[in-house]
């Protein structure tokens, strides 16, 4: 039985109607401005300002005329600012939470191999949630997961749990600037859709990686455990890698209790910086290509 079904017959109660599915602006009167902004949120992926300058920068040459302000305009350097996470509470509404909290439940009760999370929720609850819930681990049959132009901003480490999964497709997710390392853990991924542009230290445009000794990421369920070996202990620290996952080359957040744990983490592929860092714009990255 697909899950579409499942969840059908066993939470339909709990949704709005699929209206939306057949007309996004179902129930939206558009005569505000405030409305204006709604349908502009049901009908674009939402992006986030955290890259903004790039785009003002890489757009530079619009509606420049003279071959001088071309020229001048052609060696200014691209100067980032400092990135930060984004700091989101888990959804906008407690509904959009709680339904999704209830969909996983069935996915993992019920060994639900594909899981696509837009395709089964209503898009105001979808575009709701900002993570997903950390029984996404107890989802042990699960094979694909696809989170198409969702608001999501953060995976939760938990994700090593998912023992089954072989693809993850995010694509188009935004907000969506970094994994956890755990994810190196899920053995069996090989297929992968990420939106490379909108990552931290990605090649095409080099975000800057927040600076983890100004920033440190705070994991809900507030347990200290070391995501190479791990063990729990008192204080972690926190460090950025670029590894292969699956068929992208992705930032990974890791915790780690010791340096031995540290140095077992292996280099990021040539293009990247080699070894773990701590992020922040003086750190320096290979040029974009
Ligand atoms: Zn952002
Ligand atoms: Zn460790």
């Amino acid at each position: 039985m697909s899950i579409l079904r499942l969840f059908m017959e066993l939470i339909k109660p709990l949704t709005r109607k699929k209206e939306a599915e057949l007309d996004p602006f179902a129930g939206i009167n558009m005569s505000t401005p405030e409305d204006v902004d709604a349908q502009t949120c049901l009908t674009d992926y939402r992006k986030c300002d955290c890259f903004n300058e790039y785009y003002i920068w890489e757009n530079r040459f619009d509606g420049v005329e003279s071959d001088k302000d071309l020229a001048r305009m052609k060696n200014t350097p691209m100067v980032w600012p400092e990135t930060a996470f984004h700091v989101d509470p888990p959804s906008q509404s407690q509904r959009a939470w709680d339904i999704a909290c209830e969909i996983i439940d069935i996915t993992a009760k019920k060994d639900v191999k594909e899981l696509n999370l837009g395709k089964i929720m209503d898009r105001h609850d979808y575009m709701a949630l900002n993570t997903l819930p950390e029984t996404i681990g107890e989802c042990k049959a699960l094979e694909r997961l696809v989170l198409y132009g969702s608001n999501i901003s953060s995976i939760p480490r938990e994700i090593s749990g998912c023992v089954s999964l072989k693809a993850f497709e995010p694509y188009t997710s935004y907000r969506l600037h970094w994994f956890p390392y755990e994810m190196t853990k899920c053995r069996h991924l090989s297929n992968s859709c990420i939106s490379t542009r909108a990552l931290y230290g990605n090649y095409k445009i080099r975000p800057p990686f927040p600076n983890l000794s100004i920033h440190r990421w705070e994991w809900p369920t507030g347990k200290c455990y070391c995501s190479v070996c791990g063990g729990e202990a008192a204080c972690m620290e926190q460090y950025w890698t670029t590894q292969p996952v699956a068929a992208d080359v992705i930032p990974l957040l890791v915790s780690v209790c010791s340096n031995a744990c540290l140095e077992k983490i292996g280099d990021s592929p040539k293009d990247y910086i080699k070894r773990p860092h701590r992020g922040g714009l003086q750190i320096e990255q290979p040029e974009a290509i």
